[in-house]
Formats: C-alpha cells, structure tokens, sequence
C-alpha cells in the first residue's frame, strides 16, 4: 500500500509506535502511515478504505483483517493548503487538528521524540526531525518541545506518558515528567469516552501492574478512580492495595497467555472497597435499608459516579455490579442457595473476585475453598442429591436450565 501510494506520486512513511517498537527490537503491534496525500486522495486511491474522525481526521484502509490508518501530514496551518482547520481552545487544548502541513511540522506536532520517526519506504531510510533516535538508544521517553504546553494541549499525552513508560520500559525524561503531577487535574476535563480506550489500552494490553504504578507514581491514577485513590488512602491494613495488585498481575498473566480478559472484571476489583465502604454509611444515614438493599444502592451509586469519570459500556458495568453484589451473597452456604449462585451468569468472575480477596488477606481462605469444592462437586455431578434424580448430562443441563429460568423471573422480587 505504500507502495500504491508512492507510485502515485506520493509520499509514504511508515511512523509511530511500529517504528519505535521495531528500532526498540520489540514486535510492532501495527504500522501507521503518514503521507502528504489529503484523506480524500487517499480515499480515491484505494477502494478498500472509508473516512473516519472529526478532531483528527484520516483514512482506515483494510486489507483482510488488518486496518491501516493513513493520515496526512498535519501542520499548525498557515503554511497549510486551507483545507483543514486547527483549533487551540482558550484553555491551550487542540479541538481540532486537520490543518496539513509538511512532513517535519507533523514530525513537531507528535507526542514524544522515539514516536516521531519515519521510515521512508522509497530508500529504507528513517527521518529524524527531533532526537528520537537518540532517546531510542537511551530508552528515553521525551516529550517535543515545552511538556507543559503539550500537556495542555492534550491532557492524554500525561496518560500515555505512563503507558508507553511502562510498556517498553522506558524513562520518562525529567523535565517530560516533573509538570505531570502538578497538571494531573486535567485529566478531570477529558471525556469520559476517550478516558475509557486509554483504560483498555492501560490495563488490557498486558502490562496492567506496570502502568498502575506508573499511573499512581505520576498522580494520575485519583483521576481515573477518584474513590479508588480515596479507599486506597485509607486502606489501613493493606489488602486493598494487595487485592488490586494481585489482580492486574493475573490480568496481565491471562493476556500473556493469551486468555479472554474483560474490564468489566477490573472494574469490579477497583470499585469492590468504595462500595464496600458506602453500604454500611448509607444505612446509617437512615432509610431502613436492608445489608442487600444498602449494598445494591452503593454499588450503583459507586458505579454511576466512576461512570462520569470513565464511559463504561453498560454491557460490562452491569455485569460487573452483579458480580459486586454477589460477594455477600457468596457467604452463605446453604445448600440451596449454593446451587442457585453456581448457576449464577456472574458465578465465576465473583469467585474469582473472593479468591483474589482472601489472596490479599481481607477474608479467610476457608470460604474459597469451599467454593472450589462446591464447583468440583457440581462438575462430577453429584451435587447435593441433584445426581440422584438424573441419568445424564443432557438431562441435569435441561434441569438447570429450566431453574435459572425461574430464578430470572423472579429476581425483581430481591
Ligand atoms: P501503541 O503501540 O500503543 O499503538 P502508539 O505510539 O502507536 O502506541 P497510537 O495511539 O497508535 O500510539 O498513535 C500513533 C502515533 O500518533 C504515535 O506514535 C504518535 O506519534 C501520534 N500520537 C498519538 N496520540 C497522540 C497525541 N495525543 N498527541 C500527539 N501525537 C499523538
Ligand atoms: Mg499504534
């Protein structure tokens, strides 16, 4: 394709996060490609593309599964064609950046130097407007040019500091990261849409722990989690911190090994001590609440206010408030009330939630155990009597069925 693009008479690099992850001897994860020509040549060059963005406009090519992004060369305008805009806000941030300019002013206007190379398909040769080559070698992050006003003409690059440090193990040079914790608020003016494609790329791309460190180092984490920060500050015996850290660790062990992971289930994990919290001082601000309402009302009241924060689809915040208000639930053990909660859709993350909390020392292996023995029972189909009225998988599953039915019906009544 870059080719396709040369040969029409164009420039082609490819820049970015491939070429730093090629030079950094990592495997790149894509190639972007910058070019001098405008998305709508670039869409007339290849059938195979469409237009996408409005602050930041380009052209997605595909090519079987794979979606290269091809964007033009951006400038600061004037110098531009006057066919895009860019527009800095009052505050110094950038709501639009659609001005084309030349290859070096879209070299100037990346975040940090070691993203800013481009190999030029035409000779094999990689262009250099800043020091990136040299921060390679030194596995040095450096931000182009004044980091504050970078900083604030993107708030995210702040967040990608911390990502891109702890994906590749870079430093982030001092003066890229002295202004980050003074300038961490803000993140608070970020959408919350945006905030929440950082949060997968920072915690479900398998270096979760690195990045949180990072993110908690820098400031940044409070505005991300607010409640979380606020829980984790009073965490007097530590196993809230230990909770979260053993978490992300198997989070980025699942990734490694190339199992499903969801954030649904993270989100769980953070916001299992500010909910934790809330229930009991929202009974005591009266109401008459029972333990199961008072622990519904603070799970959604935890999971609207993050939600202003970073914009979880409902599709993972409410499995993951059902796997919050399942903990309680996991405490008794009636045998009845067993095999409903092993029925349970959200059975199997909040067990997995319980273990990680007796792992971090908030409550007492015994209760896991049991669990575990309970789900090994109901694999090797002797459960509790179940067995005895059963002569076979298909018929028990038709069983199980038929109660989780029941149980949907009448779970409005709780
Ligand atoms: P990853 O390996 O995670 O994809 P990346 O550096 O490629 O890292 P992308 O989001 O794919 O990150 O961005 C591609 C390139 O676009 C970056 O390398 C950088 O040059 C530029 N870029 C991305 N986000 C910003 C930003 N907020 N401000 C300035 N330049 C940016
Ligand atoms: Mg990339």
């Amino acid at each position: 394709m870059l080719y396709r693009l040369k040969d029409a008479g164009y420039q082609a690099f490819l820049v970015g996060g491939g070429v730093r992850d090629l030079l950094l001897g990592l495997q790149p994860k894509d190639f972007d490609v910058a070019t001098d020509a405008t998305p709508e040549e670039v869409r007339a060059l290849f059938s195979n593309s469409r237009l996408i963005g409005r602050r930041f406009r380009l052209a997605h090519v595909r090519f079987g599964r794979e979606i290269i992004e091809v964007a033009t060369f951006r400038g600061t305008g004037g110098g531009g064609d006057g066919n895009g805009e860019h527009v800095v806000h009052e505050s110094g941030r950038i709501i639009a950046d659609n001005a084309w300019g030349s290859i070096e002013e879209d070299a100037l206007r990346r975040d940090f130097t070691v993203n800013a190379l481009y190999y030029n398909i035409a000779d094999y040769s990689i262009w250099d407007f800043t020091t990136g080559f040299e921060d390679i070698q030194r596995r040095l992050l450096r931000l182009i040019g004044d980091p504050e006003t970078r900083y604030r003409e993107d708030p995210v690059r702040m967040l990608r500091a911390a990502r891109l440090s702890a994906k590749l193990g870079l430093d982030i040079e001092p003066a890229s990261a002295e202004p980050i914790p003074r300038l961490a608020t803000l993140i608070d003016d970020v959408p919350p849409a945006r905030l929440f494609d950082e949060f997968l790329k920072l915690f479900q791309t398998g270096h979760a722990l690195p990045s949180y460190r990072k993110l908690r180092e820098l400031a940044l984490f409070a505005h991300l989690f607010p409640a979380t920060a606020a829980a984790l500050a009073e965490d007097a015996d530590g196993s809230f911190a230990r909770l979260i850290e053993l978490a992300l660790r198997s989070t980025d062990e699942r990734v490694a090994a190339d199992r499903p992971v969801t954030p649904m289930f993270l989100f769980a994990v953070l916001l299992w001590r500010p909910v934790q919290r809330l229930a009991p001082e929202l009974q005591a601000q009266g109401g008459e609440l029972s333990d199961w309402q008072a622990l519904a009302a603070a799970t959604a009241e935890i999971s609207a206010a993050q939600s202003r924060r970073i914009a979880v689809p409902r599709r993972f915040s409410l499995p993951m408030r059902e796997v919050l208000q399942l903990q309680p639930r996991l405490e008794q053990r009636q045998p009845r009330r067993v095999r409903r909660l092993l029925q349970h859709k959200r059975f199997r993350a909040a067990y997995d939630l319980l273990a990680l909390r007796a792992q971090a020392g908030e409550i007492d292996q015994a209760l896991v155990d049991f669990w575990t023995a309970a789900q090994a029972g109901e694999g090797a189909g002797n459960g509790a009597g179940e067995a005895a009225g059963t002569n076979g998988r298909g018929r028990r599953k038709r069983r199980r069925r038929r109660r989780g039915a029941r149980r949907g019906a009448q779970a409005p009544a709780h």
